[in-house]
């Protein structure tokens, strides 16, 4: 742990986690810790198994070894009770929205409000419209059900459903992809927003190279069972691991990291910026 880091600080600390699948090796040890307020992406190729650490994180799975500790609880050691209370700090936007066809959007974004409190449905109701106008989704689209939402208002749907309970932390499993560049861009700067006025941890796994230059305050890229780099992107822009340096090269990562370079992110919110550091010494 960094020594200026206290415990108090951290969001999420993840230590020595291993996790298998019969013999398919996912996680042999990772480590890696969340700050409070930052925004913290995940990083790695298709099956390096950032989803199945996300879904450690939020009580859906459980490692092999290893511990997990969010918001000070180690996941390993709750009683039911404590998990319950535990759930209800943080909200998750899955990969595909998650929604449930069969109910409206403000239905939808009620749902936790219903589960987890004793609020009348009027108040449900008109929480769920205050979520809906914070993620810039129109008044009208409360009536509507899922399938009649294009892929950028399910996202926003779907954040609108995350915040429902007010988190303190936040999951993102891909929030731009399969958006147009317009949609997506919208998301990146909600995201932003979101940890700039209510001080949110957000954790995002994300392929998107826009996105993590303008929005990801650090990054760990995944691979081969381990964390093989983390820092801002900046700093991992200098590493010379093979695992890492994948993201920059090649005109795509080219192209994005111009893009970051030539309209800073510098985060607003007053934090030092942070530094990176690689498995392999410079
Ligand atoms: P990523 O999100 O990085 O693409 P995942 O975390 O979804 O990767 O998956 C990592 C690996 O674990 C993949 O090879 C996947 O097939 C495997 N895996 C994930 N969940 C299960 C499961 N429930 N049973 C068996 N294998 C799984
Ligand atoms: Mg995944």
């Amino acid at each position: 742990m960094n020594s200026a880091t206290t415990t108090a600080e951290l969001a999420i600390e993840v230590s020595q986690v291993s996790t298998r699948f019969g013999e398919h090796v996912v996680h042999a040890g990772i480590d890696l810790e969340v700050r409070r307020s930052e925004i913290f992406a995940v990083i790695g190729g298709s099956g390096s198994g950032k989803s199945t650490l996300l879904r450690e994180m939020i009580l859906l799975q459980r490692p092999n070894e290893g511990t997990i500790r969010v918001l000070g609880a180690d996941l390993n050691a709750l009683s039911d009770p404590e998990a319950l209370a535990l759930r209800r700090r943080w909200g998750v936007m899955f990969q595909h929205g998650g929604l449930f066809g069969s109910l409206t959007v403000l239905e939808n974004i009620g749902l936790p409000l219903r589960e987890h409190t004793t609020l009348g449905d009027a108040l449900i109701d008109d929480i769920a419209a205050w979520k809906l106008a914070m993620t810039g989704l129109k008044p009208e689209v409360a009536a509507q059900y899922p399938a009649e939402l294009s892929g950028g208002m399910m996202k926003r749907a779907s954040l609108a459903r995350a915040l429902a309970l007010d988190p303190e932390l936040l999951f993102l499993d891909e929030p731009t992809a399969g958006l147009d560049p317009d949609s997506a861009g919208g998301v990146d700067e909600l995201v932003r927003e979101l940890r700039d006025l209510f001080g949110l941890t957000i954790v995002m796994i994300t392929h998107d190279l826009d996105l993590l230059w303008g929005v990801a305050d650090r990054v760990a890229v995944l691979a081969d069972g381990k964390v093989q780099g983390i820092g801002s992107m900046s700093g991992l822009a200098q590493s010379d691991q093979p695992d890492v340096r994948k993201f920059f090269d090649g005109p795509r990562g080219r192209a994005a990291q111009q893009q970051g370079l030539g309209a800073p992110s510098e985060p607003s919110h007053g934090r030092p910026p942070t530094g990176a550091s690689s498995s392999k010494p410079k």
